[in-house]
């Protein structure tokens, strides 16, 4: 199964799509961890993503399409995936079904009072892109690989306004767009990490047997 997973910054994307993997063994690919890999290459094409990263801002359509194009048609990826933080604008979501069927949708809708607070308290894994709240983890390094936690760049009061304010001018068009070809499905990410997973399972139980 192709299914999108669209949400706010801090919406919990990422720790989804990492359970979903654990449980259906459907790989996650996340933009985002494509790029931030990418923007420290010292390659024509990580400089260029640097430059809109290290502001925040979205990468350039065209050049999202051109690293995605290639990723998308790997051989592991033909049996399906959970793609995470794109497509994030509506040329984005177009352009992908130019190169492959989305079959599913779904939307962790959260509001930007809980997407701010959750961020300050979000910590990655610069090795393995593991993602923890120091709210519920209170060790200094990742449980699966032992690399010492980090905070994104990026997570920060002021940059997570003006993602929130991205996502909604550029990204909720595409939720509409998947909401028109009925393949949407909405799930309240206020609750507990375990609790949005509860309803995320129910809704790929309900989706295997259309599939
Ligand atoms: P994320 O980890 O999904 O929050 O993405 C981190 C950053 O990567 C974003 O703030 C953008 O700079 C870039 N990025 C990730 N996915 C996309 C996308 N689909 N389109 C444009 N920029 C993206």
């Amino acid at each position: 199964m192709k299914i999108v997973l669209i949400g706010p910054p801090g919406s919990g994307k990422g720790s989804q799509a990492n359970l979903v993997k654990k449980a259906y063994d459907i790989p996650h690919i996340s933009t985002g961890d494509i790029f931030r890999q990418m923007m420290y290459e010292d390659s024509p094409i990580g400089n260029e993503v640097y430059k809109y990263m290290s502001r925040s801002k979205l990468v350039p359509d065209e050049l999202v399409m051109k690293v995605m194009n290639e990723y998308l048609n790997r051989p592991e990826f033909e049996g399906g995936f959970l793609l995470d933080g794109f497509p994030r604008t509506l040329q984005q979501a177009k352009l992908l079904d130019k190169i492959i069927h989305i079959d599913k949708a779904i939307l962790l809708d959260t509001t930007l009072d809980v997407v701010s607070s959750r961020v300050l308290k979000r910590r990655i894994c610069p090795n393995c892109n593991a993602v923890y709240n120091i709210e519920f983890y209170d060790k200094d390094n990742c449980e699966l690989c032992g690399t010492k936690l980090t905070m994104r760049r990026d997570d920060n009061k002021k940059t997570i306004k003006e993602r929130y304010k991205d996502y909604e001018t550029l990204t909720l068009p595409v939720v509409e767009y998947y909401k028109l070809q009925g393949k949407l499905e909405v799930i309240q990410a206020e609750q507990t990490i375990e609790n949005v997973f509860g309803s995320v399972k129910k809704v790929l139980k309900r989706w295997v047997w259309l599939f």
